[in-house]
Parts: structure tokens; sequence; C-alpha cells
């Protein structure tokens, strides 16, 4: 534990020119602050600094004041403005040196890629003295973490852990990050969480059921948990991520029981569109459904382009159960190759209820799917008609002799009516691998609403 028992604190320091002028978001530090909160550590602050020596030296000093655990993420490259390495060592006092193995295994890297290993990149080798190379499994720079020396600012047992920019070669030090976490303060126990992906609803419903399942009033929906929940620590919040919601119920380490408890009244009461506990984003679900009951699957998309197809198949072995799509732009290509009658076209236009359902027949026709879904939509920003503005989708679906569609209006840009048209077209996937009614959820949603 940090001093007088509390959770170690955290603080991270972006290091770019391109971070500090706002050009990129700093989600390397979120990313760092969601392990060390998980880990149990207290998140605090975080910097970002240019691509300068002394600045990332003074910035790592004044950190160190604050927090036991400073993580400095970018600037290791081989180029002349990374100069991450430098201002680590000159902020702790400690001399840069070449690392043989690390030489070597650059030299490796470099000629499997037919390139020279130059000065420039054998930078890269070198570290503070003292310092532990983490791997970097898709890049060339290597992240590394030592303990400051007592002397150090901030004073005795402070760790800097040292990562480097590019966000892919971040992600899969994850692991090696959170074990460090453990092994530097085995006495401290992560919070408990619980999970659930939740499709269908809107987040603000969800919310208000799950805080109803948690004896919170409808009057103050999250603010006043039921007592026993209360006393115990839990907590829970609701996050949109991957095109569904995220519910997210924790409490402190001693918590377990009761966390458990309020996952399980959540769960139920969202039933049955949750649709995996860990895992966002409903492609997996979708995948793991129609793999299960021998589905074949497949789209038909106007304004989505691609978008529905592109997410299906970014699940590894989705040609088991995935068929293709068909991508119908314009009119004709409707008619063409998804076989939607002339006069559907002419009378109820292309983005309709009728049309959408003609679409997903086609799609399912076409490529042999017992289930087939399809999305056609005015995206904006001009377009629309009186009853269907711009923002309106339709999507159809088709699974045996049965057909349905779905309406539903967005608002926002363009790409953002595509791409809530694009989740919204998985959802009714899901649903219908579920044998539930697609609309069921906005029925539901309607019903717990009241009048309106
Ligand atoms: P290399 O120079 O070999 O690419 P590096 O560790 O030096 O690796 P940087 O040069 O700092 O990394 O960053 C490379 C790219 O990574 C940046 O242009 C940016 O796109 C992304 N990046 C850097 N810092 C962050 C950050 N804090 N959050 C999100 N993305 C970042």
């Amino acid at each position: 534990m940090g001093p007088a028992g509390r959770a170690p604190s955290f603080a991270s320091l972006a290091v770019g020119d391109e971070v500090v002028r706002g050009e990129v978001a700093d989600t390397n530090g979120a990313r760092l602050a969601r392990w060390a909160s998980e880990s149990g550590l207290r998140p605090g602050p975080r910097a970002t600094v240019g691509d300068d020596e002394r600045d990332i030296a003074r910035a790592l000093r004044f950190l160190l004041r604050l927090a036991e655990v400073v993580a400095v993420i970018g600037g290791l490259g081989p180029t002349p403005d990374d100069v991450t390495r430098e201002g680590v060592a000159r902020a702790l006092g400690l001399p840069l040196a070449e690392r043989p193995e690390l030489r070597r295994a650059l030299a490796r890297l470099y000629s499997r890629r037919g390139m020279e290993l130059t000065s420039a990149q054998l930078r890269q080798a070198s570290l503070p003295l003292g310092a532990v190379p983490i791997e970097n499994r898709v890049g060339t720079a290597p992240g590394f973490w030592l303990q400051a020396p007592p002397r150090a600012e901030g004073g005795p047992g402070r760790y800097v852990i040292v990562l480097p920019g590019p966000p892919r070669e971040l992600a899969p030090m994850e692991a090696d990050v959170r074990a460090l976490f453990r092994a530097w303060f085995p006495e401290v126990r992560p919070p408990v969480e619980r999970r659930l992906q939740v499709a269908g609803y809107g987040e603000s419903l969800i919310a208000e059921r799950v805080a109803r399942a948690l004896g919170a009033g409808a009057a103050a929906p999250g603010l006043r948990l039921a007592a026993e929940y209360a006393a115990a620590g839990v907590t829970f919040a609701t996050y949109l991520r991957a095109g569904a919601v995220e519910v997210r119920i924790s409490g402190p380490p001693e918590a377990e029981a009761a966390v458990a408890q309020a996952a399980q009244a959540a769960e139920a009461a969202l039933a049955p569109w949750v649709f995996s506990h860990d895992e966002p984003g409903l492609a997996p679900a979708i995948a793991k459904a129609a793999s299960a009951r021998r589905v074949k699957v497949a789209v038909a998309e106007s304004c989505t382009a691609g978008l529905v197809g592109a997410a299906l198949a970014s699940v590894p072995g989705a040609s088991d159960w995935f068929r293709g799509g068909v991508l119908a732009y314009v009119d004709d290509a409707k008619r063409d190759l998804l076989g939607v009658p002339a006069d559907v076209l002419r009378s109820f236009g292309a983005v309709s209820a009728e049309a959408a359902e003609a679409m997903a027949q086609g799609a399912s026709r076409a490529l042999g799917a017992d289930l087939a879904v399809s999305v056609t939509c005015f995206a904006g920003p001009a377009g629309g008609t009186p009853q269907d503005p711009v923002g309106t989708v339709y999507l159809g679906w088709a699974d045996g002799a049965r057909t349905g569609h779905v309406r539903r209006v967005y608002h926002g840009p363009r790409d953002a009516v595509r791409e809530r048209a694009a989740w919204e077209a998985l959802v009714v996937l899901w649903a219908r691998l579920h044998g539930l009614d697609p609309e069921g959820s906005a029925h539901a949603a309607r019903r717990a609403a009241g009048p309106s």
C-alpha cells in the first residue's frame, strides 16, 4: 500500500509535440489510467510535454513528487526528435548505456526488414542504467521500467515506466504493465468489477433500469442504491462502447459478493438484451450465436456501404457463418443485384420499409443465407422527405419466410448516421439470431419510459 495505507498513486506523462499541440489526443494516458485503476492504483495527474529533453526531465521530476508510479509514454523511436530516453535519464541522474542484448535484437529485427542498423536506430538499444526492458512486439523501440534512485525527486520507492507512443505498440504491453503493477505492490487488491454488454436499449434507459434493480428510487436514478449496496460501496456506471452500452458495477475488493449480487440483479432487469459480459461489440456475439445455431448470415448495404460487412468480417473465422454482402448504393443496383422490384422503388423510394425488406430478401436469396439484414438511409446532409427526414434509417431483415423492418432516426453528421445505422444492423442481426423482435427493445423502452 502507499503512504498511510492508501492505494499507490499513478501519474502519466505523454511526450510529443503533436500531443501538446492537440493534434493527437492523449488516448495513451487514458489507457494507462484504466490499467492502473483496474489494478488498484489511484490514477492522478496526466500531463503532456513536447519533444524536449529538458522539459521531459522537468515534467518527470515534478510528477515524481506527486505519484509513486509515473508512466512516460512516447518519444522512444529512432528519429532525432525522440528524446524520452535522454529526458528520463536526466531526470533520474542516471547515465544511458547501450544494452548488448537489445542491440542484437534490433540488428535481427532490422535485418528481417532488409534494413541496416544505423546509429540513429541503435539509440533504441540504450537505456538508463539499471532499467529493465519491456518487449515491444509490434515496433522497434522497447519500453522499460526502473525504480527511481533514492535521491531522485519524490524520495525512494518510486517507479518510472517508459512506453512507446504508437497505440498499436502500447496496447500489446497491457499484460506486462499489469504484471509490473502487481509485482511492485503485491499487497494491493484491485477493486472488483462486473460488466454487462447490453444491446437494444438507449443508455439512459439502461441506467434507469439498473438503478431500479439495485434499489434506487426512480426519482434519483443512480444516486441512492439500496442500503446493502450503498454500505458495501457498490456503484455502477454506464458507457457507450462499440455500438452498445456497457454497464459496470464495481466496489472495493471486499465487496465481491455484493457486486456479484448486484450484477445478477442488473442482468435480470436487462434480460434478454445482455449479449456478453466482458467482451464489448456485437460482432463476436453474433459470430458465437450464428456458429452455434448454424445460421448463415448475409447483408445488403446501401448508405453504410460495407460498414456492417466489415464489422462481421472482423471476427476471426467469419467464413463459417458469414456468407457475404451486396453493396447496392444506387437504385439500379438495388433492382439488379438484389431484385428489389422497380415498382417498390418507384412507389415507396429506396429509403423505405418496403425497399429495406426487399433488400434483405434479395441478399438472403443471392447469397444463400438463412438470415439477412439490410440498411438503407438518408445519411444527409441533403435529401430526406417530410415523413423521413435526414437521419432516417430503415433496417430490413429476412429469415426463412419471415421479414420485418425497423425504422430509426438519428441525428448528427453523415458519418455518425452511417455508423449508428451499421451498429443497429448488428442489433437486428443479434436479435433475430435469438428469436427476438428487433423492435422489442424499443417497444420495451417506450413502455418503461411511460406514456409520452
Ligand atoms: P516511433 O517514433 O517509433 O513511432 P515513439 O515511441 O517515439 O515511437 P511517438 O513518436 O511519440 O512514438 O508517437 C508516434 C505516434 O503515436 C504519434 O504520431 C501518434 O500518432 C501516436 N501517439 C503518440 N503519443 C500518443 C498519445 N499520448 N496518445 C495517443 N496516441 C499517441
